[in-house]
């Protein structure tokens, strides 16, 4: 017996029903970032691996143990696929001179990503990120729109009970000097560091604060927090961005602790978190990163974005109930069946005919009696079926038979069918707007017979 094969551990297979949920999902999330001026950026998949070594820093959870790097076999260049977005989106426009050229750019990119971690409910190793970034802001303003543009998406997804989390990291220089003192607090404190922070006292000490070892809490706890080290400019920009949120009515709580799990982030850092998701609560997690592109070699430019991850949200999109007002199932208006060759040349001709002016047509494929035909036809969703034998084949005619409501069944010649099927689908009244196209003559079936 041959054996089946299953998809790769993590990587999940995204079935019709459901991809017609993410399909609503995502136009959502295109209406919603093009209503704030973001445009579309798409990245390849597979970057080169120092890119990401670069950009997200050697001592991070995604470089030391959950990317998929490797060697190209053919030509011995190191690969990753991308583990996030932020890195692929910045170094595309650099190489492509996007905001020398055009100024700044408010980008976004939604695809699939890559992290070799434990799956679990909300984390996989192929995982979709929706990602926007602001090129070339300055200034507290890009940070306040791109959290409050997210609590419109919430909104518009009737999601509730997401909470915002926000701190600032300050400027590098005042970064060191909280580091400094920060690793000063914890070698007197060594006995209580668990073996993760051991390993990162000197290398990444701010990440501790991050820890999630509940025997930790006390001691992160009671360690310097890197707000009492602002400087004046880092101050202001962390008091206005307060103060726009608070303008805009978006609560939040400041979290000294929240860090950040790359290397990149300076001045505002944010987190909207939901507590309907278990130990995967984070939805979406961004902040400023004004030295990343400098440090990918690109003129230097401030920058501020998000990530949101698209599993998580549209597991709390299916547990707030509103899936089911917002997705529509798809059935086509018209099946068609059809018996015998000229019938079936004919219905082949029918089903472009209606297509040219706006039907979804779904035409019977497979052969079968009329019986069983017009049970799929039923079982379809269908409006009405078209029915085509060969009496109706051999007079090019075609027989209309409505499959919900009470109307009658007709039979009416081929040139008389598309004004026919609108008839009998929206009565007198005309078809809402947009919803059919001017039957353009330019059609397969007209340009074909
Ligand atoms: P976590 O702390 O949950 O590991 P992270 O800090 O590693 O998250 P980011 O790199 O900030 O995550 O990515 C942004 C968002 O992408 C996360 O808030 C989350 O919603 C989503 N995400 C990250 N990793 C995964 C994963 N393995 N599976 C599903 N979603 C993920
Ligand atoms: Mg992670």
């Amino acid at each position: 017996m041959i054996q089946t094969l299953q998809a790769v551990r993590g990587m999940n297979d995204i079935l019709p029903d459901e991809a017609e949920i993410w399909e609503n999902f995502e136009d959502i999330v295109r209406d919603w970032l093009k209503s704030y001026g973001y445009r579309p950026i798409r990245m390849p998949v597979v970057e080169p691996e120092p890119l990401f070594h670069r950009a997200i820093g050697e001592v991070t959870d995604i470089v030391e143990k959950e990317m998929y790097a490797f060697e190209d076999a053919l030509n011995g260049e190191r690969l990753a696929l991308r583990p996030e977005g932020t890195a692929g989106c910045v170094r595309a426009a650099i190489q492509h001179n996007l905001v020398a050229s055009n100024g700044p750019q408010r980008l976004y990119y939604h695809g699939p990503m890559f992290r070799h971690e434990r799956p679990q409910k909300g984390r996989y190793r192929q995982f979709h990120q929706i990602g926007a970034e602001a090129l070339s802001f300055a200034g507290p303003d890009i940070d306040a729109e791109l959290i409050i543009m997210c609590a419109r998406l919430w909104g518009q997804l009737g999601l509730t009970d997401v909470r915002l989390e926000i701190n600032s990291l300050g400027s590098a220089e005042e970064r060191a000097a909280h580091r400094a003192a920060l690793v000063a607090y914890l070698e007197s404190n060594q006995d209580k560091l668990d073996e993760d922070a051991q390993r990162r006292l000197h290398s990444n000490p701010l990440r501790i604060l991050d820890t999630k070892n509940p025997a930790m809490q006390a001691l992160v706890e009671a360690a310097p927090k890197l707000a009492d080290y602002l400087g004046e400019a880092s101050k202001a920009h962390w008091e206005t961005l307060q103060a726009l949120l608070t303008e805009a009515g978006i609560d939040f709580k400041i979290n000294h602790r929240l860090v950040r799990g790359l290397d990149y982030y300076n001045l505002t850092v944010f987190e909207w978190v939901s507590d309907k998701l278990g130990a995967q609560g984070t939805i979406c997690a961004g902040g400023r990163y004004d030295a990343l592109v400098g440090q990918l070699g690109g003129k230097p430019m401030p920058a501020a974005g998000f990530a949101m991850g698209a599993e998580r949200l549209l597991a709390l999109w299916r547990e707030s109930g509103e899936v089911e007002y917002a997705v529509e199932r798809p059935a086509p208006d018209v099946y068609v069946v059809h018996q015998g060759d000229p019938a079936q040349r004919l219905a082949f001709r029918a089903a472009e005919n209606l297509r040219d002016v706006g039907f979804d047509v779904l035409l019977h494929c497979g052969g079968g009696s009329f019986k069983s035909q017009m049970r799929k036809a039923d079982a379809s969703g269908a409006l009405l079926a078209l029915v085509i034998g060969e009496d109706e084949a051999a007079a090019e005619e075609v027989g209309i038979k409505p499959l919900r409501g009470d109307g009658e069944q007709c039979r009416v010649p081929f040139q008389e069918l598309p004004e026919t099927v609108v008839n009998v689908i929206y009565g007198a009244e005309s078809p809402p707007d947009g919803e059919l196209r001017e039957e353009s003559g330019q059609g397969v079936a007209n340009g074909g017979v």
